[in-house]
């Protein structure tokens, strides 16, 4: 494991061999289908640039962004892959677009008409967020001309319950099939994203996008995670401190003491992503014992009770496992009352950070 620095407080390890592994077991799982990556919102928090690389250089040849900087980002440093914009076009000039040859996702028959050359485009068939809504899609079945100048490559939908065994996995299915047929557009379909590749063939189509389960979160809540961890985070203990009733912890005093012993303040806070949610509920693991989150989560600290850790593994300048093997993002999600997605989105920037795999 990589080393801390000295003037580090926080180290988060970024695995892209377990990225690697991961898109290739969704590949697996998916073939013939083709299996892209979603690398939107800065590869869920993990480094857009670095993560696309290794993925590319694995062999990944479709990548989704949410935004069109985040595509011009990935466009820089990978001159060959397709790369979809799933946010589509907005009114005003389209040049960057068309220059970095990125290819929107069309969400409405306003965003095609703002539009020439290859597309994708999505079909709401039960998100009521983004996608041509029903009466769009009758107009289009009507009218094909309305997409003139559009060479629609990808047709594509979002599921709305994929992690849960929910019927309305099927019926979206059948929807999109049916919707697909009826349109006759498009070389190619997609569906399923993270969850969706685990909800069988039917699901498929010519092209999956998973995104979360490349960076370990579960796809199949409830059953064990077939993907490898990605994220390690560890943070440093700046001062421990000995402690006794009455004495409470941190802002609003939220913690007492009930007897004697040993806290421990983290140089991590909700600046860092560490959510408020998880003041007096978040856990932490040092030498594989896990050791309670007490007091508030602040802007910049954390404390743990260490009274049950020897002092020899709890001191000034040892480090704390907050995410790892022994307590993964679902792990933290679930005790944040949040979800995994949210969990990685939110690593703070202020991390020094260490990437290991993928070729470097
Ligand atoms: C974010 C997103 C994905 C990836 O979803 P995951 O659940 O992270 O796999 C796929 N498709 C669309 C349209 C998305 O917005």
């Amino acid at each position: 494991m990589t080393p801390m620095r000295d003037r580090d407080t926080a180290l988060l390890t970024i695995d892209l061999d377990a990225i690697v592994a991961n898109w290739r077991l969704i590949a697996a799982r998916a073939a013939p289908a083709e299996a892209a990556a979603v690398v939107k919102a800065d590869a869920y928090g993990l480094g857009a640039v670095r993560v696309a690389a290794a993925l590319a250089a694995a062999g990944c040849r479709t990548f989704f962004v949410a935004t069109i900087d985040e595509g011009l980002e990935l466009r820089a440093v990978l001159p060959h892959p397709d790369i979809f914009v799933l946010s589509g076009v907005l009114p005003g000039p389209a040049g960057d677009i068309t220059a970095a040859g990125l290819i929107p996702v069309l969400n409405s028959l306003e965003q095609a008409a703002l539009w020439q050359g290859r597309a994708a485009l999505h079909v709401d068939t039960g998100m009521a967020r983004l996608g041509l809504e029903a009466a769009e899609i009758e107009r289009l079945i009507a009218d094909p001309g309305v997409l003139a100048g559009i060479d629609v490559d990808l047709v594509c939908s979002h599921l709305a319950c994929a992690d849960e065994d929910s019927a309305m996995n099927a019926d979206q299915c059948q929807r999109f099939r049916l919707l697909a047929d009826r349109l006759g557009l498009g070389r190619r379909r997609s569906l399923a994203a993270s969850s969706g590749v685990f909800l069988g063939p039917a699901f498929h189509f010519d092209l999956v996008r998973p995104g979360a389960a490349l960076y370990g979160v579960n796809p199949t809540p409830g059953r064990p995670n077939p993907m490898a961890q990605v994220v390690r985070l560890q943070g440093k203990i700046l001062q421990v401190r000995d402690v006794d009733s009455p004495m409470t912890v941190g802002y609003g005093a939220s913690h007492r003491c009930a007897g004697r012993g040993r806290v421990a303040t983290v140089a991590v806070g909700y600046a860092d992503g560490w959510l408020r949610a998880l003041s007096n509920r978040g856990h932490g693991i040092i030498e594989g014992g896990r050791v309670p989150l007490v007091g508030r989560v602040s802007m910049d600290l954390i404390t743990f009770d260490v009274s049950a850790v020897p002092a020899s593994a709890a001191h000034a300048g040892a480090t704390i496992e907050l995410i790892g093997p022994g307590h993964d993002v679902d792990a933290v999600a679930a005790e944040a009352g949040t979800i995994g997605y949210e969990v990685l989105t939110a690593l703070g920037r202020r991390y020094a950070r260490s990437y290991v795999g993928g070729g470097v």
